[in-house]
């Protein structure tokens, strides 16, 4: 796989500050039972690392003293993670709401036949990717039979409740398949909307439109294909200063497997420290307002037309 890390590093991207931090996305292990082409971690099945019981708890101690309400859990697929539930219930029982981005097929795993359940008896919100409501579409990117796959975790979702309960916040995510940006997240939410309403009797709350970054699968596929530096020039000649106001690093830190903390998921793939430098959970007591967020060019994939971030595009 091609190292884009050093096509990244020297950017002339303004420079961007932390607010009030009020989310920890906490990276649970590389694991996933898919493979994704567009994936911007590396996940896979044969992938070994996941959080300790041990990390959880140094984690559990910063949420409890910077009283952190919003917990968005990520991976690979977190919830393969073993001490998933526990850490889960941990969470809910410190009153925080809490964020599962899951990648649907996980809940018609093996051994994962009470998922869903538990997952609705804590009332954790479900952001779920589904890069397009065309099967053909969503296998070519997912792997084969995914899209089935997903609507019957989907359809099991709203049978409990996802997606009608106010409690029960079902979101989906869309990716663009290749090197293009995502088109208006509202009109294609309208899209979204009929066709799984139509085709297979599924309501979901919100669609998040992302922007795929230029790094880790996704863009050593760019390098591969030489199409990175086209990819690159539409990020950058698409920059909407507008965007640099609600990107998800001013309020949101990111934190690996090991306890390693980041201005944001897409610095932990690349290694970005905070201040460039690496720290863990453990040694950091709070997050100060007005520190410089590490930056490079791939943060141009959060500011390129509509903006993109993990809870969709930056319009206000
Ligand atoms: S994009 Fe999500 S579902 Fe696909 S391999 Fe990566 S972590 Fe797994
Ligand atoms: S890539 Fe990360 S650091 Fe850069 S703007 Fe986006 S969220 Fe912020």
């Amino acid at each position: 796989m091609h190292d884009v890390y050093p096509l990244l590093k020297y950017t002339d991207f303004p420079n961007i500050y932390r607010e009030k931090l009020d989310t920890l996305q906490i990276n649970l292990g590389y694991k996933c039972n898919q493979a994704c082409v567009h994936c911007h971690v590396n996940a896979g099945p044969k992938r070994k690392e996941q959080m300790s019981k041990e990390v959880m708890n140094l984690i559990l101690k910063f949420i409890d003293k910077n009283k952190i309400k919003n917990i968005d859990l990520t991976g690979g697929a977190p919830e393969l993670n073993t001490n998933f539930k526990y850490f889960t219930s941990q969470l809910v029982s410190r009153g925080c709401h809490v964020i599962d981005r899951c990648n649907l097929t996980v809940l018609l795993e093996d051994g994962q036949e009470d998922l869903a359940d538990f997952l609705c008896e804590n009332e954790v919100e479900i952001i779920a990717s589904l890069p397009c409501y065309i099967e053909e579409n969503v296998d070519k990117q997912r792997g084969k039979n995914v899209f089935n796959k997903s609507i019957r975790a989907l359809q099991l979702l709203n049978k409990l409740g996802y997606g009608t309960n106010k409690k029960l916040a079902l979101n989906l995510v869309y990716n663009p398949q290749g090197p293009v940006l995502p088109p208006s997240q509202k009109e294609l939410s309208l899209d979204y909307i009929k066709f799984l309403g139509q085709e297979y009797g599924i309501v979901f709350n919100n669609l998040y439109t992302i922007t795929n970054m230029p790094i880790a699968r996704f863009g050593s596929t760019l390098v591969s294909k030489n199409q990175f530096d086209d990819y690159m020039f539409l990020l950058k000649s698409s920059f909407q200063k507008n965007n640099l106001r609600n990107v998800m690093c001013r309020t949101l830190l990111s934190i690996d497997y090991e306890g390693n903390v980041y201005d944001c998921d897409f610095n932990q793939m690349l290694k970005i420290g905070i201040n460039g430098v690496k720290r863990n959970i453990k040694d950091i007591i709070n997050i100060d307002k007005g520190q410089k967020i590490s930056v490079g060019d791939h943060c141009y994939g959060c500011t390129a037309g509509s903006g993109s971030s993990c809870g969709g595009d930056l319009i206000e």
